[in-house]
């Protein structure tokens, strides 16, 4: 017998739940108080300003969900049918659907083996040494003959790509930049906000998110066309409010007031979020630096991470398997999650074309999410702690 069956059954502890302990329910209120409900109202404005703040950019388009802000951005950013969008290939699914929805297709791109990010070697040789330009300067993919028109980082679990080559190779092209921040708000590239240092940037709250409004995204732009050109198609395209004339077709995308004055009240906390979020990772790098099978998830010199997840990683060798670590931490009534299945071998998306992919792959074998709600009491983490190290000793 393992000493882990020898655990007492305990209260499940969830891997990641949101935090509501600020404004939330004084902001809901007074929505309902005043009947200020729906897609209009004071906090939908307030929370773009917010935003504003936040990321640092001029202008913010709340929408109804993250998914619905990456397909406005593509839009927004002149992304065409029928051409390429460079994607990263670990990542949830959200960016690469995106994608398809404006006709266009994701060429994903391997991660970095230290940063876990999209790796923009990989970019910036397809773009500059790969592709040629045709005599209107766009940049053709030769293998697809597609046209490239836009290139989509995707900060995970709350630390950033490496922006300035990729940035620096796609203005080169006049490629826009569409930075998806869903898991990594409150998380820093070079000092500066993720999400508002491209052409565009995207946010996610959906309930597992740095920050969450149940459900919500936000679209964030310094250039004044594309976030006018973001909120009109987010409310259905419409021309003439009282005629109702509409010169295109537009999406009802806009996030409710109460949503809005959720997120409000949430984003007042993020700070203390990311704080206590790296606290945890943190402890958890400490805990483990003795078991030699596992690896934490790093931090690179460029980023400030905002440990959305806690992430560690079993090395190639371990005497222990992702699924084994996993079944034992749910027998101990702890929850965790493996990474996405890289989208280059999603069935969804098949037949994409891919720049490498298989740093990718191998981190997706050996990761595993631990819990790390901001709420997780020290207690909880340390029987995190135990069970780890009981499943290696063990072995
Ligand atoms: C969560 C997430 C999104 C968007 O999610 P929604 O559920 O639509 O808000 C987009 N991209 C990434 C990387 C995500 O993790």
């Amino acid at each position: 017998m393992t000493p882990i069956d020898t655990l007492q059954p305990e209260d499940i502890i969830p891997l990641s739940v949101p935090e509501i302990r600020g404004n939330e329910w004084e902001y809901i209120k007074e929505c309902l108080d005043t009947n200020w409900v729906s897609s209009a109202g004071k906090y939908v404005t307030r929370f773009e300003e917010s935003f504003i703040q936040q990321a640092a950019t001029k202008y913010a388009v709340a929408c109804v969900n993250g998914t619905a802000s990456l397909h406005l951005a593509l839009l927004a950013a002149g992304v065409e049918p029928d051409s390429e969008v460079l994607v990263s290939t670990l990542t949830f699914i959200a960016p690469a659907n995106a994608v398809r929805y404006v006709g266009a297709h994701p060429v994903f791109v391997d991660a970095d083996i230290n940063s876990w990010q999209m790796d923009p070697s990989l970019v910036v040789d397809f773009l500059e040494n790969h592709c040629w330009q045709n005599q209107a300067g766009e940049l053709i993919n030769p293998d697809s003959g597609r046209r490239v028109s836009a290139i989509l980082p995707v900060h995970i679990l709350g630390h950033a790509v490496d922006l300035d080559p990729i940035i620096a190779s796609a203005t080169r092209f006049g490629l826009p930049v569409i930075e998806d921040a869903s898991e990594s708000l409150g998380g820093l590239y070079k000092g500066r906000p993720l999400g508002g240092i491209g052409t565009l940037g995207c946010f996610s709250f959906n309930g597992n998110k740095m920050i969450t409004t149940g459900g919500g995204g936000m679209l964030v732009t310094s250039n004044s066309e594309l976030a006018s050109n973001a909120r009109y198609l987010s409310t259905q395209a419409k021309d003439d409010p009282i005629e109702y004339i509409h010169h295109e077709i537009g999406y009802n995308y806009r996030l409710t007031n109460i949503q809005a004055a959720i997120g409000c009240a949430q984003l007042e906390n993020l700070s203390q979020y990311v704080q206590r979020k790296r606290q945890i990772a943190a402890r958890y790098d400490e805990a483990f630096a003795s078991i030699k099978d596992i690896t934490s998830m790093a931090e690179a010199d460029w980023t400030h991470h905002a440990r959305w997840l806690s992430v560690i990683s079993l090395n190639e060798d371990s005497s222990i398997d992702r699924h084994q670590l996993a079944t034992s931490l749910s027998n101990a009534n702890i929850q965790t999650r493996p990474l996405w299945q890289p989208m280059h071998l999603s069935p969804a998306h098949q037949n994409s074309p891919k720049l490498g992919g298989q740093i990718a792959e191998s981190l997706q074998r050996r990761a595993l999410c631990l819990p790390c709600s901001v709420g997780l009491r020290e207690e909880e983490q340390e029987r995190v702690i135990q069970v780890v190290h009981s499943v290696f000793s063990a072995s």
